[in-house]
């Protein structure tokens, strides 16, 4: 029995603000997936499709949660983010669920490069992957747009670039103060997530990926970029290719959505863009993240984009479908793609239903979003 029964070991990280509401509201439906596909099904239906599962010798599969208190309400009372091992403590495991980070009395920066910044680096996590359509029974705040016109995913380079964290200051403090902000550009990590972005390109019905750039005013890292783009994209010739400046795609995205499919950005570009195309499918609510290691030799982890949302927090009314998206995107990672299946529909049959947050023009909050979708996922079998 052992054998066939897969236990899943999630890291959990909720984080700050509405970061630890959606982060429990996406565990309850990842305990609901697991009792109804997975090894401790409840129902009696449940059971029984265990036992044939099991006859039959097909995989079931468990998660088992580990809670991490790495937040700024924890780094506001004893002064540290994560312990020294935080490394070792979460390659214990197969996939780290994320929630938010940042609140108003710790600076930003302090809170990104003490906690989700040295995850993503550490762990080798060099993609960040945001796919973005407009789920059933969403309206896009663009009158012209139709559902089937959005459906896209931006490959972020998620390691370097913008976020390279060199630079520093001189004249601290003065009239005076200088400070630099330095990018870092490889060929090995351009290398890399371009392999990434022509395989997610390949693997999509249009085989179609945008480069975006702006090496018109960038002229080293950016025309590395560029380079290594037109490069790589010789080892893929079914794959059709365009390139955009990152100004000139904000103005595509919103007037020939159908035109795009998959694109591929730097860190910083890849970041604003896709809290623009969060915003066009619906709500940055909505929209999932997953920051992977393709080598698999470190866990990924999958978190939807918005932030911890102080302005909302401790209300109960956070969106919670992009911390299902991301919950479902992890799910897949870990070679589960029925029950990722079954959550992205049930997603959709509870959106479609009218169920939604404030946010997206309804009236629930996160509680009966979070039920909605555990009866959905109940009514699979
Ligand atoms: P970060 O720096 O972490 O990206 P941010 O400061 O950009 O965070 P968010 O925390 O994402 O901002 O919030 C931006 C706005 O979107 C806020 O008004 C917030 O209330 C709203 N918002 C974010 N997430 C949600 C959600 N899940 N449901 C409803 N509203 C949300
Ligand atoms: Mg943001």
């Amino acid at each position: 029995i052992h054998s066939v029964k897969k236990v899943h070991r999630i890291a959990c990280i909720p984080g700050d603000g509405i970061g630890t509401e959606i982060t429990e509201a996406a565990i309850q439906v990842l305990t609901t997936l697991q009792k109804t596909l997975g090894w401790f099904s409840s129902t009696i239906f449940g059971r029984l499709f265990m036992i044939l599962k099991l006859a039959l010798l097909l995989g079931t599969f468990e998660f088992d949660f580990t809670h991490l208190d790495w937040s700024s309400k924890a780094y506001l009372e004893r002064g540290w983010y994560m312990p020294p091992d935080w490394a070792d403590q979460l390659r214990k495991h197969d996939a780290i669920y994320f929630g938010a980070v940042g609140w108003p009395d710790v600076p930003d920066h302090i809170s990104l490069w003490n906690l989700i910044l040295p995850i993503r680096k550490v762990m080798s996590q060099y993609v960040n992957l945001r796919p973005t359509r407009i789920l059933e029974g969403i309206a896009s705040p663009m009158a012209n747009v139709k559902r089937e016109d959005l459906d896209w995913v931006i490959v972020r380079e998620n390691s370097e670039g913008e976020y390279s964290g060199q630079g520093g200051t001189s004249h601290e403090d003065t009239p005076h103060a200088v400070a630099t902000e330095i990018s870092i550009f490889s060929q090995v990590g351009i290398e890399r997530i371009m392999h990434f972005a022509f395989q997610t390109a390949l693997s999509r019905p249009r085989k179609k990926l945008t480069m975006v750039t702006k090496s018109n005013a960038q002229r080293h890292g950016m025309v590395l970029w560029d380079k290594v783009f037109y490069t790589v994209a010789k080892e893929y010739p079914d794959v059709e290719i365009d390139k955009m400046l990152v100004d000139a795609m904000t103005v595509r995205m919103v007037l020939h959505p159908a035109s795009l499919d998959t694109i591929v950005a730097t860190n910083l570009h890849a970041d604003i863009l896709s809290d623009l195309a969060a915003a066009l499918s619906g709500s940055i609510g909505i929209a999932p993240s997953s920051n992977l290691d393709p080598t698999r030799k470190n866990p990924s982890m999958f978190e939807p984009i918005h932030g911890s949302a102080p302005d909302i927090a401790g209300k109960g009314i956070a969106n919670p479908v992009g911390a299902f998206w991301s919950a479902a995107e992890m799910v897949r990672w870990l070679g589960e793609e029925k029950a990722a299946d079954t959550l992205m529909k049930a997603i959709e049959n509870v959106t479609q239903a009218g169920v939604k947050t404030k946010d997206l023009g309804g009236s629930e909050n996160t509680k009966g979003v979070t039920e909605a979708v555990c009866k959905e996922i109940e009514k699979v079998l």
